[in-house]
């Protein structure tokens, strides 16, 4: 049972994510998760509208993934992967490969997605090293978001990420203008040309582009046009640099497409992998890079990848992982993202004409209600629990990402309340 003592324990000595320990937001205590529901401790039931941070595709409690799980730790739950490979870290790399574009054919498996950002940046520094050079920035664009490790961190939108706050501290890199076309606008030309400008005075110093494809998440929850990405792809080949797509939000359907890469019918050099990798159920990362990219790092004076975390290939991680992509193989997906689409479509996108409302926009199974106001956080929480639904603002943005199973009932339940919210002032910061 969860006590009012335990919620005090919780306030007082445990950090929750970007929150203050001396005045900590309220926090709801979840005692159980099913299908598309998280069950509070005092019964109550609300309806996941978040995946827990785009992971739980497949829902909570599936029985496949629990399955998976339990027949791996009848095995063994870890064992290191220095001199030592198992079945499911050889059965979910294969996978990998089958499943993301030919030329990915390396992989590397990490913790988190953070470090899958952290192991990307370092195999391009490793790059240049076995080409005889070094290289040491990175081209990014403004509004990203590739984690909170201090590598991740250097790449990501420097105002949302305060680098003022890491002067001095933090690598400086390169951010072009955030992509101001939508994923629905007409393209224009004009879009890439501070993207264009940048990769032509810097691509000497420049080890790679990283970005966020299509859909930039936490940096603003924003769908850009699928040209600017072919015109980033083109640009890197003219100067000879490599691509990293960080596809840890995107990947797996949730955009519509099983990687975001697709919706501009490019190959990255290096394609980072996380959250709904294992369905959500456990963490891991996976970097996955071409033969080229992996053999000129062994030429490094180094004479391998100089990176191995101690849980790295967890197996118990990487069997469920298995099961996660044997569930995505069996080919639901595209319909449930479909049908999420076109339901989010007709139940948000007429919010526009909200005067409390910015914008809106869809794309696959993620719906965004960007307002003109800041949100009130703890009342807008408190509002959504009381109508039975899981939604978690932040800044100016109120959006939908739920799992691929949601029902139809479900989703409007979802849309509901936020429609409603969007009516009381209280919940918007003055
Ligand atoms: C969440 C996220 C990360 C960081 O992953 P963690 O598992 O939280 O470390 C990196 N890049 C993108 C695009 C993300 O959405």
């Amino acid at each position: 049972m969860f006590t009012q003592d335990d919620l005090r324990f919780d306030r007082q000595h445990i950090w929750h994510p970007y929150t203050s320990m001396r005045d900590p937001l309220p926090c709801y205590p979840v005692v159980a998760a099913h299908g598309c529901t998280l069950q509070l401790a005092d019964g109550r039931e609300l309806v996941d509208g978040m995946s827990s941070w785009w992971a739980a595709i497949h829902g909570y409690n599936h029985p496949r993934l629990n399955q998976a799980l339990q027949q791996q730790m009848a095995q063994m739950s870890h064992v290191m992967f220095g001199g030592i490979t198992h079945p499911p870290a050889v059965e979910l790399s294969r996978q990998l490969i089958a499943m993301t574009p030919e030329a990915l054919e390396c992989v590397f498996l990490a913790d988190s997605g953070s470090i899958a950002v952290e192991v990307s940046m370092k195999m391009a520094l490793q790059y240049w090293l076995g080409r005889g050079e070094t290289r040491q920035k990175f081209l990014t664009l403004q509004r990203g978001y590739h984690g909170d490790t201090f590598a991740a961190m250097s790449v990501c939108d420097p105002e949302n990420s305060m680098h003022s706050l890491w002067r001095g501290y933090l690598p400086e890199h390169l951010f072009a203008r955030a992509p101001q076309c939508g994923f629905d606008d007409d393209w224009d030309d004009n879009d890439i040309a501070d993207f264009a400008r940048l990769i032509e005075q810097h691509h000497r110093s420049i080890a790679a582009v990283i970005l966020e494809p299509i859909v930039q998440g936490a940096g603003g929850m924003r769908f850009y046009h699928p040209r600017y990405l072919q015109q980033v792809r083109t640009l890197c080949d003219r100067y000879g640099l490599l691509l990293i797509a960080d596809e840890i939000a995107t990947g797996f359907g949730r955009s519509g497409k099983l990687f975001a890469c697709e919706h501009a019918g490019i190959t990255p050099d290096i394609l980072c992998l996380g959250k709904a990798l294992t369905g959500g159920t456990l963490t891991l990362s996976a970097t996955l890079t071409t033969r080229d990219v992996a053999d000129t790092i062994s030429r490094s004076a180094a004479g391998c990848f100089m990176h191995g975390p101690t849980f790295m290939g967890n197996p118990l991680a990487c069997a469920v992982a298995v099961e996660s992509l044997k569930l995505i193989n069996e080919g639901h997906w595209p319909a449930q993202v479909a049908a999420i689409e076109q339901q989010l479509r007709a139940e948000l996108l007429p919010l526009r004409d909200h005067p409390m409302v910015a914008d809106a926009r869809v794309l696959g199974a993620i719906g965004v209600i960007e307002t003109h106001q800041p949100v009130n956080m703890a009342a807008l929480q408190q509002f959504f629990v009381e109508r039975g639904v899981w939604i978690r603002p932040f800044g100016k943005l109120i959006y939908l990402m739920p799992p691929y199973l949601i029902s139809a009932a479900q989703l409007t339940q979802l849309t509901a309340a936020l429609s409603a919210a969007l009516a009381v002032d209280g919940h918007f910061q003055p």
